[in-house]
């Protein structure tokens, strides 16, 4: 590994020499920065072109999936709403129960033991809601990707701070948990977003095509991902 300093930012990046004649770079949807560079080409000249091509790896780490909250925090009381899959339920806790949920004509049945647990119970339980519908979702967008020939991808589940998905350059997707608040329409854009990354790494226009063509109402699910604030 190594790296640069531009500005205040810090570009770490893989270095890999390979028989070519010109320098390459490649951002990848996980952030990380690959530099492709001729078998003979020194550090410093490296080094150079690598900061000369600065602010284009920045744009692109940007770039790639940001998140933000659907929901401001919540305190996990009765009569609360939460999202899931789109939809407004509100919160009804029963305490002194056995822990357990059901969504029942717009609201959201828990039971459990105390209050402190409640937290804890809604929170496992929407993981492991986004766990099923994440995988039922990629199951079934997957075929759109066949004349593509790439692997069927292993999907990880992880709280990321600032992104709704992400994918490795082994091909990996992984996606936030929080996703599984959005309707079904965000997270299949999502998926597909990320799937297209393991054909196309940057956001370039042979990328956006792509993406185009495999989902052509992404725009609108990106927006109702953005803009969605309850
Ligand atoms: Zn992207």
């Amino acid at each position: 590994m190594h790296q640069i300093k531009y500005g205040s930012q810090l570009i770490d990046y893989e270095l890999i020499h390979r028989d070519r004649k010109s320098l390459g770079i490649k951002v990848y949807p996980d952030c990380s920065v690959r530099v492709f560079a001729p078998q003979d080409s020194s550090l410093e000249k490296v080094e150079s072109k690598v900061h000369e091509k600065a602010r284009w790896i920045i744009k692109q780490q940007n770039e790639f999936l940001s998140y933000h909250p659907l929901t401001p925090p919540r305190q996990f009381v009765n009569g609360e709403t939460h999202l899931y899959l789109g939809r407004q339920y509100r919160l009804r806790i029963e305490l002194g129960t056995e822990k357990g949920i059901k969504l029942f004509r717009g609201r959201l049945l828990v039971g459990a033991p105390d209050q402190k647990d409640v937290e804890r119970i809604i929170n496992d339980w929407y993981r492991e809601k986004a766990k099923n519908h994440f995988k039922d979702i990629l199951e079934r967008t997957f075929p759109k990707f066949k004349k593509y020939s790439i692997p069927f991808p292993e999907l990880s589940i992880r709280h990321m701070p600032t992104r709704w998905g992400s994918c490795t350059p082994k091909g990996k997707v992984i996606l936030n948990p929080e996703l599984v608040k959005a309707p079904k329409g965000c997270i299949e854009y999502v998926i597909i977003h990320e799937l297209c990354h393991l054909i196309e790494h940057n956001h370039t226009k042979a990328f956006y095509d792509l993406q185009e063509t495999i989902f052509p109402e992404w725009k609108k699910w990106k927006e109702r991902l953005e803009y969605q604030l309850v």
